[in-house]
């Protein structure tokens, strides 16, 4: 009798799931997670607890057709053919990943055991968005035409397999502590549908940080809690709101798209002449930065987020990536490090090419002499500083615009509301417009020296 494995990986849902589509046409189906150890290790302490929450999900929803989860410990290369052997199944599938990671470990499974691969992490395959002359856009505006041209694969259907309760299976780890936001598809369905509830407000909210006007679903999409395929088909691209919503998704897939070409991105400047700035070598400052002591309120509100939390908004993350690479001049990769570590949608295609986007280095066409201004986009971008004294609670007393750049306003009005540069809140460890003629100085010279 037909009997195939679902190797579950960033796919954790039953529906819109190309790999168990395809497992579940046959008689019988086991569904498989491989708990890598040295993943779990290195997701922080909020994508850790995010997964093993999602993977009680999917256990649940297996439960609920007469199956389990049947969970081993990997490294997956030997713990899949041997689980293979075991259970004597004839199919494997799963959907692929981009990551060199992923490709290394796939490829070392497949070369022990036959895996038929699909895609069900992203809208588009790599491969499949193309410009006239047959290459991968390094500019997102034209990868995003192309994008919107391709036809979509048909949603994948669940099959009516027999789901397999096969014995032998580890336990779950326990998460340290409870989830914060319902993990699962179904907590993706209640994220999805109060999106939709003010998906139309989308263009205008998305770069208010103190707004609640995006998704909140990239940890859904990066552990598969939600399809995107079946996400786009809910969202659409019927008004403005939703156009501009699926448009990021095409960022997301662009991204992935980039770092299957060129996995080295992980590593190196997507345009090598970028590998010769002469970072500065800052402990102090990286540590501020992590800390969010840097005397920026905005970047300062952005970096407690994270720690507190596992997520930031995405304009602040644009404007902490670039303080960091620009403003101290520290290696971006040091800032994609921590932030991969810390980000409950952690996930090295996104953060990498954002990382990139945000140094210059490379992805998209904006120019390495754009430099955000902190306080500026502070000002643009929390017009009212109400992210700010969500986060930085000793600015409490400060009203806009004196919130966004404390260090202009009289020693005498700080006092009165309690704020002591230097004592109850950091003095700004560097001046912007010092800081950003060495960066360009210091970006220059990279070029030059092609
Ligand atoms: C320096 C930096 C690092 C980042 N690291 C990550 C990361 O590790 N993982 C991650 O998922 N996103 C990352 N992003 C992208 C973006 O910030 C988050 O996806 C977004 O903030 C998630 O919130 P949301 O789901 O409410 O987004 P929405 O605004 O509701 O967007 C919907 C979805 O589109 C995708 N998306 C949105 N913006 C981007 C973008 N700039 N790039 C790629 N996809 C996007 C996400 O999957 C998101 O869930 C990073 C951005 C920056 C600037």
């Amino acid at each position: 009798m037909a009997r195939s494995i679902c190797w579950f990986r960033r796919d954790l849902r039953l529906d819109d799931n190309p790999a168990w589509s395809a497992a579940s046409r046959s008689a019988e189906v086991v569904p498989l997670y491989v708990l890598e150890p040295q993943l779990l290790e290195s997701a922080g302490p909020f994508r850790r607890r995010r997964l093993l929450g999602d993977l009680g999900a999917l256990d649940d929803e297996l439960r609920e057709i007469g199956g389990r989860l049947h969970v081993v410990v990997g490294p997956a290369q030997e713990a899949l053919p041997r689980t293979a052997a075991q259970l004597g199944v004839t199919s494997i599938h799963a959907n692929a990943d981009v990551t060199a990671f992923a490709t290394r470990r796939d490829d070392a499974c497949a070369a022990s055991c036959p895996i038929e691969w699909h895609w069900g992490t992203l809208l588009h395959p790599p491969g499949s968005v193309r410009t006239a002359r047959g290459t991968l856009s390094l500019v997102f505006t034209p990868f995003y035409r192309r994008w919107l041209d391709v036809d979509l694969a048909p949603l994948a259907e669940p099959g009516s397999a027999r789901v397999v309760v096969a014995t032998g299976s580890e336990p779950l780890p326990t998460p340290d502590t409870d989830a914060v936001e319902p993990p699962g598809p179904s907590g993706a369905r209640d994220r999805l549908e109060a999106f939709l509830e003010v998906v139309d407000a989308y263009p205008d909210l998305r770069d208010r940080p103190a707004d609640d006007g995006t998704s909140k679903l990239s940890a859904d999409l990066r552990f598969g809690t939600i399809g995107p395929r079946a996400l786009f088909d809910i969202v659409g691209t019927a008004t403005a709101g939703r156009a501009a919503f699926v448009r990021q998704l095409a960022w997301r897939d662009w991204y992935a798209h980039l770092l299957w070409e060129r996995p080295d991105l992980v590593h190196r400047a997507l345009r090598p002449a970028y590998d010769r700035i002469d970072w500065r070598d800052d402990p102090a400052g990286l540590q501020a930065w992590k800390d969010g002591r840097t005397g920026y309120p905005i970047v300062d509100a952005g970096m407690r987020q994270l720690r507190a939390t596992g997520w930031m908004h995405n304009r602040v993350r644009m404007i902490t990536a670039s303080f960091l690479v620009k403003d101290l001049l520290i290696d971006w990769r040091h800032g994609e490090r921590w932030f991969r570590h810390l980000l409950v949608d952690g996930d090295v295609p996104q953060n990498v090419g954002n990382w990139q986007w945000a140094a210059g280095t490379g992805p998209d066409a904006a120019p390495y002499f754009r430099v955000f201004n902190p306080t500026t986009q502070a000002a643009t971008h929390d017009p009212r500083g109400d992210y700010i004294r969500r986060w930085v609670p000793e600015l409490a007393g400060l009203a806009a615009p004196l919130v966004h750049d404390p260090s202009s306003a009289d020693p005498l009005e700080l006092a009165a509301v309690g704020v002591v540069l230097g004592d109850t809140y950091p003095v700004p460890i560097v001046e912007h417009g010092f800081a950003r003629e060495r960066a360009l100085a210091a970006y220059k010279a990279a070029l030059d020296g092609q």
